[in-house]
């Protein structure tokens, strides 16, 4: 491509930010042109729920470079600037003051949102959700007060909200309607050893219940659940997230719905339906070629990573991006990592390796045939690449085996 060209990316977060850097690495010296909503420079967000909300760390130490990097690499950063519409034909982008960019190759990686609860109350301060470095500065801002918190959602973003406020001194009731914390992501078993933590370090849980509204003239003072009141001066609501595909779909590009698991559809080389149109990050959901199925991954390893595909691809390098999804939490003195993907709905055995009651152990998700789709680690650092090694090999594995930590995972 020549230099007068130029790569517009939508979306200056973890994905996009990644891009323009790799684009730079793998030699583009055209323009790059990064445009988003937010005003902070482009941070990574998993720090909010750990250092940030624990009073240890500034929303800036996220931050993946300062403004002086931006112009040595001569990347044209607009913050505070929305996309409002793409023209594939044109090759253009339409901003929120109405100029518009034109691109010789486009990416969007415009990630997810919150997804709101719609229940009466919902409104009342002191109500808050967790995606932005502003939302994280509130929240931890009002734990510093040491209130009552009720966290909607025992998902990822809860149980981190829900140990960050432990270990600030709060009170901490977890509501959630599955069974168990992370039922949807873990499954029961391996959802339950998480909420059987949490409650050794003092969180409660209402499980099997549904919030329906919260209470409060001023401020919320309390979260209805099953006709009881839980009092509560601080709500965090972590329901879960949906791709920001509007902007995709509006302009003709294949979206799935949200029956097939949402986000803009791509080909493993990351370009969508429409000719020089990529997309990368949560918003992503491509053609894996490992799997031999469409993977959409909501996570901060997934964002890197697409990121930097997307940019080889865009210069025109032969990309199939096959990473296996990644994903990490902290919680307490607990750190997990788990690679794989269990697609909703499949069959599975869980095999333990380790004694849960240890805080330190292994647990993986075979398939009918025993082949691993996934596992994880809690506290035992170094177990991942013997799990993406497992995964990757696609060979069958004996459960008794995989269970016994006397056998290395390699030997498995
Ligand atoms: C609090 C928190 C903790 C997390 N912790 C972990 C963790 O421990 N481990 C882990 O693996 N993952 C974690 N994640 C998930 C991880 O942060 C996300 O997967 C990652 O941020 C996705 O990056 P992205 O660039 O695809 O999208 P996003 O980070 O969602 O960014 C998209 C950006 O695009 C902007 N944008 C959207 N539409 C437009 C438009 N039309 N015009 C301009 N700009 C637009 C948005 O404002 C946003 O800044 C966490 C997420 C949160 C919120």
């Amino acid at each position: 491509m020549a230099d007068a060209e130029q790569i517009v990316i939508v979306g200056a977060s973890l994905a996009g930010a990644t891009a323009a850097e790799a684009l730079r690495k793998d030699g583009w010296s055209g323009g790059i042109v990064l445009i988003g909503s937010e005003q902070s420079l482009p941070y990574e967000r998993p720090p909010l729920s750990k250092g940030v909300l624990l009073g240890k760390d500034e929303t800036t130490s996220a931050q993946l470079h300062d403004q002086q990097w931006y112009d040595d690499n001569h990347i044209d950063l607009r913050l505070g600037a929305t996309v409002t519409a793409l023209d594939p034909a044109a090759h253009t982008v339409t901003l929120d003051d109405g100029s518009q960019v034109s691109y010789t190759k486009l990416l969007i990686a415009t990630g997810s949102r919150v997804r709101k609860l719609d229940v009466p109350g919902a409104d009342l301060p002191g109500v808050h959700y967790l995606r932005t470095a502003e939302e994280a500065q509130a929240l931890t801002d009002a734990y510093a007060a040491k209130p009552r918190v009720v966290v909607v959602g025992a998902g990822w973003i809860g149980l981190e909200a829900a140990s960050a406020a432990r270990e600030r001194g709060c009170e901490v009731t977890v509501v959630e309607p599955q069974s168990t914390a992370l039922a949807g992501v873990l499954g029961e078993e391996v959802g339950e050893l998480f909420a059987e933590f949490h409650r050794q370090h003092g969180v409660q849980f209402r499980f099997g219940a549904g919030v329906e509204g919260f209470e409060g003239t001023d401020k919320v003072t309390g979260v209805r659940v099953d006709g009881e009141v839980i009092p509560a001066d601080l709500v965090v609501v972590g329901v879960g997230v949906q791709p920001n595909t509007e902007l995709a779909e509006a302009a003709g590009i294949e979206v799935a719905t949200p029956e097939n698991g949402s986000g803009i559809v791509a080909g493993a080389d990351l370009q969508t339906s429409v000719a020089d149109v990529y997309a990368a990050g949560d918003v992503v959901r491509w053609d894996h070629p490992l799997f031999g199925r469409f993977v959409r991954v909501e996570h901060w390893q997934n964002a890197k990573d697409t990121g930097a595909s997307a940019a080889k691809a865009m210069l025109g390098q032969d990309v199939a991006h096959d990473a296996i999804p990644f994903f990490f939490t902290d919680q307490f003195d607990l750190g997990m990592e788990y690679a794989g993907d269990v697609p909703r709905g499949t069959s599975y055995q869980v095999v333990l390796r380790g004694d849960p009651k240890s805080g330190a152990y292994e647990a993986f998700w075979l398939d009918d045939d025993h082949h691993v789709l996934a596992g994880m680690h809690v506290n035992t650092w170094g177990a991942t690449d013997g799990i993406r090694d497992l995964i990757r090999s696609g060979k069958q594995v004996d459960p008794a085996r995989l269970a016994d930590s006397s056998v290395d995972l390699a030997d498995v």
